[in-house]
């Protein structure tokens, strides 16, 4: 009997760390967008589904005030979140906030920035450290140079121009280029992304950043005729950083190769970690592979124009 206050003991301390180890608190941040083309009040519910149905992720949303409006009310507890999903695309912050942010960051907070979320924050220096790149909102050469994969590396380009393009929305694939990398271990090393806007010409600081993928932007689709980074990791002091630059819509939500880059990136920003498994629809190099009951979420889908709605928007 003499054990039994060891193991008792012993249970507590499991039982506790079994607590603290539950789910991984995570906020999705909305509230903007430049345009009507990022619906985000119809992308935010995919992007919640998508996390929960991982069964590891206990998910809140974060509705921030319209530019313009008042932001002395607007003070999310970071803190209370492992990560922060950016669906978020605004021109500014006060700077009470920003330090707030850039604390929770630094000392260890995860972000996910998704899509037009790298459009956000043109003059916010930390902002664009944790995303390594970004377009749009007027930035130029003073943004930082262009990156771009070529002869087996990133490579850097300080010519002057604008930031950020893409072509009309098209099925396009998606190369790996950190193949060992928890995010994308056990990934096909080229798999067929659904139609979706290929960012390219994104320009930015590009520091502490690691290109997990790319795709070719192709000239006869508007595009650059480089390798454009399309997921990326980053660190900002203690912070880890999953930058997608993919998920225009709903439709490109829903393709099996963004909902498992982006459930994974979420995790990894969380914990350094990644432990789930490659989904058997997983795309492969010929077959787009997309979940109906993701893309359906869009009401557009259903009279089947979202699928081939092709425009030139950001
Ligand atoms: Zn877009």
């Amino acid at each position: 009997m003499k054990q039994l206050p060891a193991l008792l003991f012993c249970a507590l301390f499991l039982a506790s760390f079994a607590h603290a180890a539950g789910p991984i608190r995570v906020a999705i941040l909305d509230g903007e967008s430049a345009g009507p083309y990022h619906n985000w009040r119809l992308t935010t519910p995919v992007l919640k589904k998508e996390l929960e149905e991982t069964g590891l992720f206990e998910v809140t949303v974060i509705t921030a005030p319209a530019s313009g409006d008042d932001f002395s009310r607007f003070m999310p507890e970071f803190d209370h979140y492992r990560v922060i999903v950016m669906n978020y695309d605004a021109p500014g912050w006060p700077t009470g906030l920003r330090a707030q942010f850039e604390q929770y960051v630094s000392n260890g907070g995860g972000v996910v920035i998704v899509h037009a979320a790298d459009n956000a924050f043109p003059d916010w220096p930390a902002y664009n450290l944790m995303a390594g790149i970004g377009g749009w909102r007027n930035r130029d050469e003073k943004a930082g140079p262009y990156w771009y994969w070529q002869d087996g590396k990133m490579v850097s380009d300080a010519s002057p121009g604008k930031a950020g393009q893409h072509g009309v929305r098209l099925p396009f694939e998606i190369t790996v280029r950190d193949s060992e990398h928890p995010i994308m271990k056990g990934l096909p090393l080229i798999w067929l992304h659904a139609n979706d806007e290929l960012y390219g010409a994104l320009r930015g600081p590009g520091q502490n950043m690691t290109v997990l993928a790319t795709a070719h932007s192709d000239l006869k689709n508007k595009g650059t005729g480089r390798n454009e980074p399309m997921l990326m990791v980053l660190r900002y002091g203690k912070g880890r950083i999953f930058h997608t630059t993919l998920g225009h819509d709903v439709f490109a939500l829903s393709c099996a190769g963004f909902i498992t880059t982006f459930q994974r990136g979420a995790e990894w920003a969380a914990t350094g970690k990644v432990t789930q498994k490659v989904p058997a629809d997983f795309p492969t190099a010929k077959t787009v592979s997309y979940r109906v009951d993701i893309a359906e979420m869009d009401p557009e889908f259903l009279n089947g124009a979202s699928e081939i709605v092709e425009t030139d928007q950001k």
